[in-house]
């Protein structure tokens, strides 16, 4: 698939997607061992049944996902067809999750058994995205039991087509093993373009499919010579400016998480509740600048933060805003989560704050920092207002970042971070994080 002797870095391959084999009939034949090397589906008994997922043995049957299970039973008469257990899988699914989220918490579910990664983020580790894909599928392999195929790309379309590539597949009633992880280069996104039906793009459906063969379009490399204006007239402009861009490699949509991450959250319960405003935005400013480092440590950029504040009696309340460009600035992030939580009616003494960071993307120096006036008129909203302070602190941030990275994290302070028992820069995790009682939140 690709030269072996070549390996491509992070910013030339930053896009992972990994689709795990068979998933829900994988999980039934792991939670009952008597069915493994049986032909295995999971989907409807009834007449009107659909086959959801179908082992490799089924597979070498016919047995397809979307078939119905009367033909699948026709083609495979032992095919064990069991109904779904969701629960079960979604389990499985969080584990799954928790694998890839050890990788970067840059990632994009897709149902339970697909996640795109946006491995940027981890450029400056030196990580080797190859290595990186094969070490997520032994851990899958080792910890769940489970197997997948992972595409390594410069973009979603492309690692999409290679993850399907890298599974097992059957030929002529033979299991053929895959290589588990595809690397496409320039010469495999030449050769797929050319070769490709168009059935192989994603979003592309039997539909579309039907609608594209009656212009005579049946490979990918046929949507080139036509106009997008054509192609709209048969599947809708939005359908034929995404084929246009997929027929000539390009993809632009990004990775992006918008599950609140806790890793990049920060929640403190304290031992002795806050009591007003003060209090409040003493707590919010430490809180602000332990993500707002955390992020920048990360090389990422956040879009919505959210503020959560539980009282005394156990009432909780969460105000999120998102903004319209990337947020990593402690300044700025303080900004929006003292509006947030001034919108907070304080109905008692807050025994738990938090602030997360989420709509998480990788930090890529573009579109972050618009340099505007040092002070932004008080009437602009809190999101102007948060921005203008980010570009003005940015070129200084940038500097105490380097300093601390250098000589440590005490080495260096801006005045907002002394406290009157001198510098305080709060760690990762607060001082209790999971309450003064102990933890309650088990990860
Ligand atoms: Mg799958």
């Amino acid at each position: 698939m690709s030269s072996p002797s070549r390996r491509p870095g992070v910013l030339e391959a930053p896009i992972l997607h990994v689709d795990l084999d068979a998933f829900f009939a994988s999980v039934e034949v792991l939670d009952d061992p008597s069915l493994a090397g049986r032909p295995v589906a999971v989907g409807g008994a009834g007449e009107r049944g659909v086959i959801a997922s179908a082992s490799y043995e089924a597979r070498r049957y016919g047995v397809r996902s979307a078939m119905s299970s009367a033909l699948a039973r026709r083609l495979c008469p032992s095919l064990v067809l069991l109904p779904g257990r969701f629960e079960r899988y979604g389990e499985y699914s969080r584990r799954f999750h928790g694998l890839v989220a050890d990788l970067t918490p840059v990632y994009e579910p897709l149902g339970l058994d697909e996640v795109f990664c946006d491995l940027r983020s981890l450029a400056r580790l030196g990580v080797d995205p190859i290595e990186a894909a094969h070490g997520l599928r032994r851990r899958l392999h080792d910890e769940l039991r489970l197997r997948c195929g992972i595409g390594v790309a410069r973009n979603k379309l492309f690692a999409k087509l290679a993850s399907k590539a890298a599974k097992p597949r059957v030929e002529s009633g033979r299991l053929v093993e895959g290589e588990g992880v595809v690397w496409v280069d320039g010469a495999t996104e030449e050769l797929w373009l050319a070769t490709l039906p168009v059935r192989a793009l994603w979003g592309v459906g039997p539909a579309t499919a039907a609608k594209l063969e009656r212009l005579g379009l049946r490979l990918v490399r046929d949507l080139r010579g036509v106009g997008a204006a054509t192609l709209a007239r048969s599947v809708g402009p939005s359908m034929a400016a995404t084929l246009v861009a997929f027929a000539a490699g390009e993809d632009d949509r990004e990775v992006v998480t918008d599950r609140p991450l806790k890793s990049l959250g920060h929640e403190e319960t304290f031992a002795r509740s806050l009591v007003g405003r003060r209090e409040l935005a003493t707590a919010l400013r430490a809180q602000a600048g332990v993500v707002a480092r955390t992020l920048r440590g990360r090389d990422l950029v956040a879009r919505t933060l959210t503020v959560l504040v539980r009282f005394d009696d156990g009432a909780q309340v969460s105000r999120s805003q998102t903004v319209g460009y990337g947020l990593d600035d402690e300044g700025a992030l303080l900004e929006l989560a003292e509006a947030l939580a001034g919108s907070v009616e304080l109905v008692g003494a807050v025994r738990l704050l938090g602030l997360h960071a989420s709509g998480l993307r990788a930090r890529t120096g573009e579109g972050l920092q618009l340099r505007l006036p040092l002070e932004a008129p008080a009437e602009d909203p809190p999101e102007d207002r948060a921005r203008a302070r980010q570009a003005e602190r940015a070129a200084l941030r940038d500097a105490i970042d380097e300093v601390r990275r250098r000589f440590g994290r005490d080495a260096l302070a801006t005045a907002g971070e002394l406290t009157a028992d001198g510098l305080e820069v709060a760690t990762q995790r607060g001082r209790h994080p999971f309450g003064p009682e102990g933890p309650r939140t088990p990860r």
